[in-house]
C-alpha cells in the first residue's frame, strides 16, 4: 500500500499518497472532462452550419445529425467523466477507511488506554469523508482550471504584453492574499473535525453507560457536553465559511479590478495608437473568460485544505503503535500438554508517568492443575493476565509460557495457547452459537455441546427457546451473571487452550451457579493449566497453589492450609470469605 502515514512527512504528501493509486483513472476522467468541454465549444459551430444550410436551401439532415451527435456525445462523455471522478473519490475514502479500521483493531492496548474510542471512531467515519472532494472534482477541476488559466494568460500575452503585465500584477497581489487565507481554512477545518471527534467521544462514553447516565440523572449534563462539542464544530465550520467567502470574493474582485485596470491602460494605449480597439476587446473577453478557471482553482485549493486537515487527523491514528501484523489466518488449534507459566523478577508500569504496578514478581506454574491468584483490589492480579496475553509488555524481568519469553512468541500463536475469560466477560451480539464460536469459528455443534456439558450449561440450552440459535443480545441481558461467566468459559474452552486464564466475576452467585462453576473449573484443571483470579474462598480451597499478591508484590505462595498458617493477609482475606474485587 501507499506510505500515507510516515512520520514527519508533510501532510500534502500523505494526501497525494491517498490519491496516487488512482492516478490513471483521475487523468482519464480529467481528459474526458476536457473532451466534453471541447464538444461544448463545437456546438455553436455546428449550429452555424445548420443556419447556413437553411440560408442556402440545402437539406438540413446532415448538419442536424452532426449537431445531435455532438450534443449527445459531449453530454455522455461529460457525465461519464463526472461518474468516474465520484467513483474514484469513493474508492479513495474506502481505502482510507479500510486502512484505519485495520489499524484500529491492531492498536496496542497502551495506546488505546490513552485514546478516546469515540474520537478514534470519528476519524474513520467523519474525517475520511473529507477526502472525497479533494480526490474527486477538487483535483481535476483544479488542474483543468490551472491549465485553462495558463493557456489564457499565454494567449493574452501574445495579444498585448503591457496589458498582460497589468493583469498579472493584480492577480499576483490577490494570489498572495489567498495564500494567507488557505492555511486558516485548513486550521478551521481541523478544529471543526477535532470537535466532531470530541462529540463522538462523549456520545460513545455516555451510550456505553446509559443506565448509569439515566440513573444518575446526568442526561442533561452529558448532552450539554456533547452539544457543546457540536457547537464548537459549528463555530469552526462558520469560521471556515467566512474564510471561504473571503477567498471567493477575493478571486472575483481580482478579475473585476484587472478588468478596470486593463480598460484604463488599454484605453490610453488605444487612444495613443499603440493598440487596436479589436485587440483590446479580445483581451477583455479573455479576462472575463478567466473568472471560471480562477474560481475552480480557488475551490480546489479550499477542498485541498479540508483534505489536509483530514489527513493530519488520520495520520495521528496511523502513527499510534500497533501489534505485529498477523496474516489473518486462524492459527491451528494447539494441541498438547498443559502449558507452563513463569514470571521472573517482573516489573511493570502502565505508562511512564504512572507508578509501578508490579514489582519484582516471581512465581512458577509448572503445568496442569489450578493456580489461584488472590489479593486485595488493585494488587495487580488482572495485570498479570494482561502480561501473559501480551496486551502490554513488562519493563523488566521475563514472562514466559512453556519456558519461552512471551516476546519471542509469534503473537497469534501465543494467544492461541490461552483461553482468557475476563472479569466482566462480555457477551457479543448474536446467537448463543455465535458467542461460543467467537474464538474458534470452525467448532462443530458436537464440540459445542461437549463444552456446554463441561461448563454445566446443558440445562440452560434446553430452556432456551431456539437452542443454540437463541439471540443472547448485545450485552447478554437474557443471561444471568453466572451463566454469562460460564458461556465465556465455554467460549474459551472451544479454542482448546493449554492455559485457561479465568478472572472470576465478583458478583455473588447463587449456590447452584457457584457449584456449577467450581465443578467445571476443577474438571478443566485436570487436563489444562488453569490460572484463576479468585474472589471466593470456595474457589481456592481446592487450588493446587495459591499466589498471594499485595500492592504489586508476591507476598506468599502455598496451599490454602499452608497460607492460613503462614500469611496474615491471607488469613484476613479468608476470614471475610474474600469477595474483594
Ligand atoms: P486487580 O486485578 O488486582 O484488582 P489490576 O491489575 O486491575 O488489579 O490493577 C493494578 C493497578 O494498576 C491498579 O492500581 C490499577 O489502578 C492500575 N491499572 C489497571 N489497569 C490500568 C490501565 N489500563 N492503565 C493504568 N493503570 C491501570
Ligand atoms: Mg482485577
Amino acid at each position: 500500500m501507499t506510505n500515507a502515514g510516515v512520520a514527519g512527512e508533510p501532510a500534502w504528501r500523505s494526501l497525494l499518497a491517498h490519491i496516487r493509486p488512482h492516478r490513471r483513472v483521475v487523468v482519464l476522467a480529467g481528459v474526458l472532462g476536457l473532451v466534453g468541454g471541447v464538444a461544448g465549444l463545437v456546438e455553436p459551430l455546428a449550429a452555424k452550419m445548420v443556419v447556413d444550410a437553411l440560408g442556402r436551401d440545402e437539406s438540413l439532415w446532415r448538419p442536424l445529425a452532426l449537431l445531435t451527435a455532438v450534443v449527445l456525445s459531449g453530454a455522455t462523455i461529460a457525465a461519464f467523466s463526472a461518474y468516474l471522478l465520484e467513483r474514484t473519490a469513493e474508492s479513495v475514502v474506502l481505502a482510507a477507511r479500510r486502512r484505519l479500521i485495520g489499524r484500529l483493531l491492531r492498536l496496542r492496548m497502551g495506546a488505546v488506554d490513552r485514546a478516546k474510542p469515540g474520537d478514534l471512531m470519528s476519524r474513520v467515519t467523519s474525517d475520511t469523508t473529507l477526502l472525497q472532494t479533494v480526490a474527486g472534482h477538487g483535483i481535476v477541476d483544479g488542474l483543468n482550471g490551472a491549465f485553462i488559466l495558463v493557456a489564457s494568460v499565454v494567449l493574452m500575452g501574445v495579444m498585448d504584453v503591457v496589458l498582460l503585465a497589468a493583469t498579472l500584477a493584480v492577480l499576483v497581489v490577490i494570489g498572495v492574499s489567498l495564500l494567507w487565507v488557505m492555511p486558516r481554512i485548513a486550521r478551521a477545518n481541523e478544529r471543526a473535525q477535532t470537535a466532531i471527534g470530541e462529540m463522538g467521544a462523549v456520545l460513545e462514553r455516555s451510550l456505553g453507560a446509559l443506565r448509569t447516565v439515566k440513573a444518575s440523572g446526568a442526561e442533561v449534563r452529558e448532552s450539554e457536553e456533547a452539544g457543546g462539542a457540536a457547537q464548537e464544530a459549528w463555530t469552526h465550520g462558520v469560521e471556515r465559511a467566512r474564510w471561504e467567502a473571503i477567498s471567493g470574493v477575493t478571486a472575483w474582485l481580482a478579475v473585476q479590478i484587472a478588468f478596470l485596470v486593463v480598460l484604463g491602460v488599454g484605453g490610453a494605449r488605444v487612444a495613443s495608437g499603440a493598440m487596436e480597439v479589436s485587440s483590446l476587446i479580445a483581451f477583455l473577453l479573455y479576462l472575463f473568460y478567466l473568472t471560471l478557471p480562477i474560481s475552480q482553482v480557488v475551490q480546489a485549493a479550499t477542498a485541498w485544505q479540508s483534505g489536509l486537515a483530514a489527513v493530519r487527523r488520520m495520520r495521528e491514528v496511523e502513527l499510534m503503535p500497533t501489534e505485529p501484523v498477523s496474516d489473518g489466518k486462524p492459527v491451528a488449534a494447539p494441541t498438547g500438554e498443559a502449558a507452563s507459566v513463569s514470571f521472573r523478577n517482573v516489573h511493570f508500569r502502565y505508562a511512564e508517568d504512572l507508578g509501578e504496578v508490579l514489582r519484582d514478581v516471581s512465581f512458577e506454574v509448572p503445568g496442569a492443575g489450578m493456580t489461584a491468584l488472590v489479593g486485595p483490589s488493585g494488587a495487580g492480579k488482572t495485570t498479570l493476565f494482561s502480561l501473559l496475553e501480551r496486551f502490554y509488555e513488562c519493563d523488566g524481568g521475563v514472562v514466559a509460557v512453556d519456558g519461552r519469553d512471551v516476546r519471542d512468541w509469534p503473537l497469534p500463536e501465543l494467544r492461541a495457547v490461552m483461553g482468557y475469560v475476563e472479569q466482566d466477560a462480555p457477551i457479543m451480539a448474536g446467537t448463543l452459537r455465535d458467542n461460543l464460536r467467537y474464538a474458534a469459528p470452525a467448532a462443530t455443534d458436537e464440540e459445542i455441546l461437549e463444552v456446554l456439558a463441561r461448563t454445566r450449561l446443558a440445562g440452560l440450552l434446553e430452556r432456551l427457546p431456539d437452542g443454540l440459535d437463541t439471540r443472547v443480545g448485545h450485552r447478554g441481558t437474557t443471561l444471568s451473571g453466572g451463566q454469562r461467566q460460564r458461556v465465556a468459559i465455554a467460549r474459551a474452552l472451544l479454542r482448546r487452550p493449554r492455559l485457561l486464564l479465568l478472572d472470576e466475576a465478583t458478583s455473588q452467585l447463587d449456590a447452584a451457579n457457584e457449584l456449577a462453576l467450581r465443578e467445571a473449573v476443577e474438571d478443566i484443571a485436570r487436563t489444562t493449566t488453569v490460572m484463576v483470579i479468585a474472589h471466593r474462598l470456595s474457589t481456592v480451597t481446592s487450588a493446587d497453589r495459591i499466589v498471594v499478591l499485595d500492592a504489586g508484590r508476591v507476598r506468599a505462595v502455598g496451599t490454602h492450609a499452608e497460607l492460613l498458617e503462614a500469611d496474615e493477609l491471607y488469613r484476613d482475606l479468608a476470614a471475610t470469605q474474600f469477595i474483594v474485587s
